[in-house]
């Protein structure tokens, strides 16, 4: 995948549409959180907007209120599996290890992180 990938060809919009399965962990109007397929921690989820964005920082410039939502949504996935505490990993831009160019964020918990090395 590239950075100039479309939103006819993206993943995770077809992934929000059913047209590719998942596992979903949770959902509302705006975002929707499902099982990374490579998980890095006991708990790895991927909260990603419904409105399709290429990374994090455009959803923060286009809509702040949606960031924000995203990070109450990681709260809930880690009040519900580890105690209320999280990691959250936005990469941004293929340099920095960005593959998906849709905005997620990785919700790493469920067990002590403080050994993993990411
Ligand atoms: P990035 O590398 O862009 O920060 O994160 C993309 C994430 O999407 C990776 O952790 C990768 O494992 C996950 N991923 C890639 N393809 C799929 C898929 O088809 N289903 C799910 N559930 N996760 C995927």
């Amino acid at each position: 995948m590239s950075e100039q990938q479309t939103v006819d060809d993206c993943l995770f919009c077809k992934i929000i549409a059913g047209q590719v399965p998942s596992n979903k962990v949770y959902e509302d109007e705006r975002v929707y959180a499902f099982k990374d397929i490579e998980p890095k921690a006991k708990v790895h989820v991927l909260v990603v907007p419904k409105q399709h964005y290429a990374n994090i920082a455009k959803v923060a410039q286009a809509d702040p209120e949606l960031l924000a939502h995203m990070v109450e949504v990681a709260q809930g996935i880690a009040d519900q599996t580890y105690r209320g505490q999280f990691r959250l990993i936005c990469n941004t831009g293929e340099l920095a290890g960005q593959s998906v160019f849709h905005a997620h964020a990785h919700v790493l918990t469920g067990e002590d992180l403080r050994d993993l090395p990411m």
